[in-house]
């Protein structure tokens, strides 16, 4: 972010305003300890902050210090318009494009307030006054860290705002394991933890908190894993009728890709799960090294995401999805046998 721009967003929030924070659509730790992380910080400022979120997240996230006054936009949608609409700041955190918010998209388009854009996903769209866009950065927690530290204010961290913060962090670096994690991330850890953030209990609540069922879940979905070595690829199915019986809750899905790619010689893996409701198969894709799964995700699953991280969707069955996914890996043969 351009010094200039710092010192204007200083100079904006010098006085009282109206602000609204935005995360994507299902949002997860980084989305929901972003947002949270910079609510508490903004009402240090003695601003107006409301964090609304396009829909219900997981259980595991509802501890985090704030989760009682986030407002969804699916249940609460009146409210939350009002809220956007008369709102002079809006930040919009972890994604890159409006349609990311599912129907936040319209009310956000047709906002004339400003707009603050704090992202590390790639090709952000051109919506925002002040963009701190950055693709290098872990997540944007971290990023809400250095944002805090460049208005000079990180003496106003504390134990909400550390704890916050570290969650997102923590998600989304596969706990301080990704590329993404720098030696940076780890000072900055090492601020949080220093600030109040309580690392052990912190990983408790996200990790430790698993159901019975949740857990069978992941029995469902190793058993259904499938590896195809020549691809240096594997790929775990889940249908709606195998997360019906395991009674799904929001985020029992949440990182059972990461045991694909965990096979000895996977550098791309992939879930499919179905979504009768929604009509799609949601597609969750994973890389190790240099092979995009944003790129691939772009070109064949209508997403996108991170080099080693990307999400996107199919309106084919089940398993005319996993053939497609198995018919595009010839083409990226080379790329998958070079890592
Ligand atoms: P997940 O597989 O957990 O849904 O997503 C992996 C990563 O890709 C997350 O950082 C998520 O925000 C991002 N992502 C998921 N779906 C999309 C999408 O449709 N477009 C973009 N640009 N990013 C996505
Ligand atoms: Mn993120």
């Amino acid at each position: 972010m351009k010094k200039e721009d710092i010192t204007s967003i200083k100079q904006l929030l010098s006085t009282k305003k109206k602000i609204v924070i935005v995360p994507h659509k299902n949002p997860d730790g980084d989305a929901i300890g972003s947002s949270l992380g910079l609510y508490h910080y903004l009402l240090k400022g003695n601003h107006q902050v409301h964090v609304l979120v396009p829909n219900d997240y997981p259980a595991f996230l509802k501890w985090i210090p704030g989760n009682d006054t986030i407002l969804k936009h699916d249940s609460q949608t009146k409210a939350c318009n009002t809220l956007v609409k008369d709102a002079d700041v809006i930040f919009t955190l972890d994604f890159n494009a409006f349609h990311r918010t599912g129907n936040m998209e319209t009310v956000l388009t047709e906002s004339s307030a400003l707009k603050i854009m704090i992202d590390h996903h790639q090709a952000p769209d051109d919506y925002a006054t002040y963009m701190f866009s950055d693709v290098s950065m872990s997540s944007t927690c971290e990023m809400v860290y250095h944002f805090i530290d460049m208005l000079g204010d990180s003496n106003l961290i504390d134990t909400d705002v550390a704890t916050c913060l570290y969650v997102g962090i923590m998600t989304d670096t596969g706990s301080f394991r990704f590329r993404s994690t720098t030696s940076t991330t780890h000072q900055i850890i090492a601020k949080l933890i220093e600030k109040g953030a309580d690392n052990t209990e912190i990983h408790n609540n996200i990790y430790d908190t698993n159901s019975y069922e949740r857990l069978q879940l992941l029995g469902c979905a190793l058993t259904n894993l499938r590896a195809l070595p020549e691809s240096r690829a594997a790929y775990i199915t889940l249908s709606q009728a195998e997360l019906q019986k395991h009674n799904y809750k929001k985020g029992d899905t949440e990182g059972i890709v990461n045991y694909a790619l965990s096979l000895d010689g996977i550098v791309l893996a992939a879930i499919f799960i179905e979504d009768k409701k929604e009509g799609i198969i949601k597609i969750s894709l994973r890389s190790k090294g240099d092979f995009s799964v944003n790129e691939m995700s772009r070109a064949h699953f209508q997403g996108g995401g991170h080099t080693n991280a990307a999400g996107g969707k199919s309106y084919l069955s089940l398993n005319k999805t996993v053939e497609k996914f198995i018919s595009i890996l010839p083409s990226y043969n080379k790329a998958l046998n070079n890592e």
